[in-house]
């Protein structure tokens, strides 16, 4: 009930989130991220949305879409020739990455590794993380969602009851 009664409040006064997801495609890409992750290795995807200022995802690319090795090590590895695909799928879907999500054993931090290979090194994009290889159950507060500033540095995106950061379209949860 407070969950609903929050939402509404930041649906009715608040700004649009930082990203936006419908809930069909959240749990695919929560099915498709804990699917390849097996609960034992990293995962990710892009995900694409129109062009404009609302980062609002339409659909998603997961690595191994596009690199079928990108899981294999455990820790996350895309060929620089598989962009090429990316870029392919974008202009088809006439749409641009808006932000990328790969999964974490443990918790939603930046790892150095993370903070020093931007998966798009474009200022804006953003980058999410999600704990425990997406295991069941998903709670968005625990979510990372971090901005790329350019020049290897990141905002974390705090969210608030009128600016929130990650929004699930389509469910009560804000
Ligand atoms: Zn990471």
């Amino acid at each position: 009930m407070t969950f609903s009664l929050r939402s509404l409040i930041s649906r009715l006064f608040g700004r649009p989130p930082d990203l936006a997801i419908p809930a069909g495609l959240w749990r695919e890409l929560l099915q498709g991220l804990r699917l390849r992750g097996g609960n034992y290795r990293e995962s990710g995807a892009f995900l694409l949305g129109p062009k404009s200022d609302f980062r609002k995802i339409t659909s998603i690319v997961f690595y191994d879409e596009i690199d079928p090795a990108a899981f294999d090590t455990g820790i996350i590895e895309i060929d620089g020739g598989a962009m090429a695909d990316l870029w392919r799928i974008c202009r088809e879907r006439d749409a641009a990455v808006m932000a990328d999500v790969h999964t974490h054993p443990y918790g939603a931090g930046q790892s150095e590794t993370d903070r020093i290979h931007p998966m798009i090194a474009e200022p804006g994009h953003l980058a999410m993380i999600v704990p425990r290889f997406a295991a069941e159950p998903i709670r968005l507060e625990e979510i990372g969602l971090y901005r790329y500033l350019g020049h290897f540095r990141w905002a974390l995106l705090r969210s608030s009851l009128l600016r929130p950061t990650l929004r699930i379209e389509g469910t009560v949860h804000g």
